[in-house]
């Protein structure tokens, strides 16, 4: 038996509960761990909260984060007592996920833990902070440097935003952090790195087709009508990288900075994001996190606590991360 956070769903109503869980009762998956850590994404606290329709069967163990130690594999890359990393791959949504002493998982979906990083660092970076690396990789690819300009990073001290800003400040960045949290400020210019601010009211609202040309770069967690008036603002080839919906799943937007301006927009997809960018996204981060800002920035929580911390991250009275020590 081990524990594990379970959220069932039948005639008794939509339930999370911290409960003793037969081995039997995992997947049958190719890998199996014994799971060291996790970590409370905004996915996460919707899922265990009830708040949003994340969880597509039950019971269901959420967690779309993990790392632990292998105890058994039939995975020809994957040995015992190897230590490995797990985000998204729909785990904590369609397959049990994290938040339990145990977790069997497909080995194609585990990534090497690299060894600059120790467990519970790569669970406080998680999904967010490997997100933002996604974005800046993104940008890269599309030839963006520093001597290119400012580069926009919106919903600036949430969990993506706040690891952009962070990435981009230490890859030499001049950056703009846009906020709706005026009183950060002194955390998004000293400890982020952030060399200037917005007010995101000043983008949140719909803008023009074309706007004064500001931005070399972006990278936008926020969607809607923010992400069009980010668009607006770039300057000529400017490249954009999309990540999240905060504001909104719609972009009222127009093809003019397109058409008129050469500007790019590129997704971002975490959850389903090939291997070999996976672990190239982890190596940067293993080289380029700030391991003191990431320890001042996390809470660790135990596994018992976590259906509490999903409802203060839902709350908005979370800053930082919240990782959960399922040892
Ligand atoms: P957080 O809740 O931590 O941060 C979102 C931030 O967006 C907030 O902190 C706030 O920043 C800003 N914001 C919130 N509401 C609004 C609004 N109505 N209008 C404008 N700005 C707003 O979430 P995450 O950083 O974890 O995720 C951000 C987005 O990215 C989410 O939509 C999430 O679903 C998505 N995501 C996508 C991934 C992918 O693979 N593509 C992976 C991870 C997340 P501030 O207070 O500074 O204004």
């Amino acid at each position: 038996m081990f524990k594990a956070l379970v959220i069932e769903n039948d005639e008794l109503g939509y339930r999370t509960s911290l409960q003793d869980v037969s081995e039997k009762q995992l997947p049958d998956q190719d890998v199996t761990l014994e799971v060291s850590y996790s970590t409370l994404n905004y996915k996460d606290a919707l899922a265990i909260c009830n708040k949003g329709p994340i969880v597509r069967q039950f019971p269901m163990v959420p967690g779309i984060d993990l790392v632990g130690r292998v105890i058994s594999s039939r995975h020809p890359e994957w040995q015992q007592d190897d230590v490995a990393l797990l985000t998204g791959w729909g785990v904590g949504e369609k397959q049990w996920g994290g938040l339990a002493q145990k977790a069997s998982v497909s080995g194609d979906w585990l990534v090497k833990v690299p060894a600059a990083l120790s467990p519970l660092q790569a669970m406080a970076i998680g999904t967010a902070g490997f997100t933002a690396m996604l974005c800046v990789l993104a940008l890269e690819k599309q030839g963006v440097t520093p001597q290119h300009g400012p580069v926009l990073v919106t919903g600036a001290s949430g969990g993506v935003g706040s690891f952009s800003v962070s990435l981009l400040s230490r890859l030499g960045y001049e950056v703009v952090a846009s906020s709706g949290r005026a009183s950060d400020s002194e955390y998004l210019l000293n400890t982020l790195g952030a060399t200037a601010i917005i007010d995101r009211a000043t983008l949140s609202e719909p803008g023009k087709p074309l706007a004064k040309e500001r931005w070399a770069a972006a990278i936008d967690s926020v969607g809607s009508h923010t992400l069009a008036n980010v668009l607006a603002g770039m300057q000529r080839d400017g490249v954009v990288a999309a990540c999240g919906m905060a504001q909104g799943l719609d972009l009222p937007a127009s093809v003019a900075p397109f058409i008129l301006r050469g500007v790019t927009l590129t997704g971002v997809d975490s959850v389903m994001c090939a291997r070999p960018l996976r672990q190239q996204a982890w190596q940067r981060l293993a080289g380029l996190v700030d391991s003191a800002l990431l320890q001042q920035l996390t809470r660790v929580i135990p596994l018992s606590e976590a259906r509490e911390g999903a409802e203060q991250l839902l709350a908005g009275s979370v800053r930082g991360r919240l990782v959960v020590d399922c040892r």
